[in-house]
């Protein structure tokens, strides 16, 4: 067990990083960040703050020798950022990231121990993805097979004829079919270094424009029973991967079962509903693993849950919310810059305690 007063670090900068800096506060832990030049707003919460890119070797030495865990509130962190920092320091296998950090990779994973992604092809050539459109047809998604997120990087392929006037990216991208599902849910766990699993409920979660926009409890008869199944797929892939942390499994709910979307190996968006919702939230539960503190309870608290996203300009209005009826939970995220389709904070609203 990490002693108190001990320091975590935390690569990257984001909200991610600033929400898991609050739950190490409460744990009397303190937290260095370390992140390119970006709106780090981690580092509000963080008692130093390193800025520099990802491969400044000072840089990371210096973050190393003020650490006595690493972990990453973002899966794009480079993998050599990660292998240059001394191994003992670090939470979770580097693997996870490798997986992750690439589409083709994360399916092929996923697939090999048992789950079901969308028809899937490696793309990085014209011939790759005529290829792929004869054997997976359309509509279907071409997607950036690194470095996506929030629907960027993606273009949606409704026909031959719309294929044909794709250019590629220039990057090796992943063609997949389009799946047509009824809901799409997330199943978040957290694994301690014991190798102890517990799950949360799982959330149905709206997206909008390619971006989570809602998470809802209860989710619905149609998730509820693909949970099992999506919940085998995860511990699976959190035992394989050696992992410790939080993990995040995202799934389309169909009519032939559970199909796997994609993974983060980091808390999520989907989990933010835990910090007022669930007996410990995603972000304490991260920590404490990482810690090797016993894991806390992740029993769901009350009858009916919602988290949405403020994104863009409707946070510089954020604080009315707190006028309306139903005691709404609200969290800022601190960013300098209201820019549209910016993930700015979320609110969690809770219907009543359960026993
Ligand atoms: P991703 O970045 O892969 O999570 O994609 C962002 C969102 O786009 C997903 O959450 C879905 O709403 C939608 N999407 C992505 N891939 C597919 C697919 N193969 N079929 C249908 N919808 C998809």
């Amino acid at each position: 067990m990490l002693p108190p007063g001990s320091t975590i670090g935390i690569l990257g900068g984001g909200q991610l990083g600033r929400m898991m800096a609050v739950a190490a506060l409460q744990l009397g832990y303190r937290v260095i960040g370390f992140a390119p030049e970006g709106d780090n707003v981690a580092a509000d919460a963080c008692s130093g703050f390193i800025t520099a890119d990802w491969n400044n070797a000072e840089a990371l030495s210096a973050f190393a020798a003020a650490c006595d865990v690493v972990t990453w509130e973002f899966e794009n962190v480079p993998v050599s950022t990660v292998q240059a920092l001394p191994s003992p320091l670090l939470a979770c296998p580097v693997k996870a990231l490798e997986v992750a950090q690439d589409r083709f990779h994360e399916k092929h994973f996923a697939a090999s121990l048992g789950g079901s992604p969308a028809p899937y092809a490696r793309v990085e050539t014209d011939e790759d993805f005529a290829a792929a459109l004869i054997r997976i047809g359309t509509p279907g998604i071409l997607k950036t097979a690194r470095e996506g997120y929030d629907g960027k990087g993606q273009w949606r392929v409704r026909s031959e004829m719309e294929a044909s006037g794709i250019r590629l990216p220039g990057v090796p991208c992943v063609y997949e079919g389009f799946v047509t599902y009824e809901t799409e849910f997330s199943v978040i766990l957290v694994r301690g270094q014991d190798g102890s699993v517990k799950f949360w409920d799982s959330t149905a979660n709206l997206h909008e424009g390619g971006m989570l926009a809602r998470s809802l409890l209860p989710a619905g008869a149609v998730v509820e029973a693909q949970v099992p199944a999506a919940r085998e797929l995860a511990a699976k892939v959190a035992a394989e991967l050696r992992y410790v942390g939080v993990l995040t499994l995202e799934f389309f709910a169909t009519r032939e079962g559970p199909v796997f979307n994609e993974m983060a190996p980091r808390v999520h968006n989907s989990g933010h509903w835990t910090i007022e919702g669930a007996a410990t939230s995603q972000f304490e539960n991260h920590i404490r693993a990482i810690c090797g503190l016993p894991l806390g309870g992740t029993k769901t608290r009350f009858s009916s849950i919602e988290m949405r996203n403020i994104v863009g300009e409707e946070a510089l209005q954020a604080h009315t919310i707190l006028a309306e009826p139903g005691e709404p939970h609200l969290h800022l995220y601190g960013k300098r810059e209201a820019r549209e389709g910016r993930k700015m904070g979320h609110i969690t609203r809770v219907g009543h305690a359960l026993k």
